[in-house]
């Protein structure tokens, strides 16, 4: 098999995704609807984040959601993001809200990512939403894992019964991935900082999920034999380039399906932002439908 069959393109299936987003929301536009519009609040000037923004704004532009943004300062107070989230959580025109992460020291992640309406967080961490998946009733899936399974189901991964090993347990990543895999019938295993041989674990994995945050840490030494690796990690080198936490070079030639860094899991996860705005959307505007 040429190894670039073996490559999960998260570029040309968002993009193929996309397009059929655009013809949606250009349906909706001529039945006389209002334009979808997501609410993203930016703290402080974390580059990362302000490049992360710009990828979300200009994803947003191009199906035809309306994108604004509250940009303030890092000393900003916890009390007036709190007063900022509770009038966009009061505005019906509004129909998503996305905090960027991750916020200054001072001011409280969880408060602040639960103090906006489950109905309009569109990132899925609020408790209601995690606590829906939890139990097999989705609401809005975060965007990493609601990424992954499109990919997977893209290049038609047959997901039941397949054994599973995420490593890395984040709210935003890991856990919920958990949550989504078990809803495709996969047989899971999380692990974590702690958890003891993890070598053990990865090399029994037909499907491998790593989002550790280390560059190339996983090698083709860890991982079994035609597995499918998801690379979620995002590392920039000294030399200004990104990679995974997979060395993709060496692991491509074991593994039977795998996403590369860049081009793999990152604009899978701005797709799903996209799709998670437009099923709120859909919602709200049935709300005004007249039968
Ligand atoms: P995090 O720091 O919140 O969590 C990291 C997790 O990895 C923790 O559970 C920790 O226990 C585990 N971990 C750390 N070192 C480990 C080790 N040596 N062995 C086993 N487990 C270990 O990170 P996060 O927010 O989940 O992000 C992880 C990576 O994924 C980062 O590189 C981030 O940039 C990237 N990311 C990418 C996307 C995307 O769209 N592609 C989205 C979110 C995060």
């Amino acid at each position: 098999m040429k190894l670039t069959k073996k490559i999960m393109d998260g570029i040309k299936v968002s993009n193929f995704f996309k397009k059929k987003l655009k013809k949606t929301l250009l349906f909706y536009k001529n039945q006389g609807h209002r334009t979808p519009h997501l609410a993203v609040i930016l703290i402080g000037t974390n580059p990362a984040s302000l490049i992360y923004v710009q990828h979300k704004k200009l994803a947003c532009k191009n199906v035809g959601i309306k994108f604004v943004l509250y940009h303030f300062s890092k000393n900003i107070s916890e009390t007036s993001i709190l007063k900022k989230i509770n009038h966009l959580n009061n505005n019906d025109k509004i129909d998503a809200i996305l905090i960027q992460l991750p916020l200054p020291i001072h001011i409280n992640s969880a408060h602040i990512c639960n103090s906006i309406s489950p109905y309009k967080d569109v990132d899925g961490f609020h408790p209601y939403n995690i606590g829906s998946l939890c139990q097999k009733n989705p609401t809005i899936i975060p965007c990493t894992p609601r990424g992954i399974i499109t990919l997977m189901k893209f290049y038609d991964v047959p997901t039941y019964g397949l054994n599973s090993v995420i490593v890395g347990a984040s709210n935003i990543v890991g856990r919920p991935m958990n949550l989504a895999l078990l809803l495709h019938g996969c047989t899971t295993t999380v692990t974590h900082r702690f958890t003891k041989n993890l070598k053990e674990h990865t090399k029994k994995a037909e499907l491998l999920i790593v989002a550790i945050g280390k560059a190339e840490f996983v090698d083709s030494s860890w991982i079994k034999e035609k597995s499918i690796i998801i690379d979620v990690g995002i590392n920039k080198q000294n030399d200004g380039s990104i990679v995974g936490d997979v060395k993709f070079k060496s692991v491509i030639k074991k593994a039977s399906l795998i996403t590369p860094v860049p081009g793999g899991i990152g604009p899978m996860t701005i797709l799903s932002l996209l799709q998670n705005t437009i099923d709120i959307y859909k919602k709200n505007i049935k709300k005004y439908l007249k039968y």
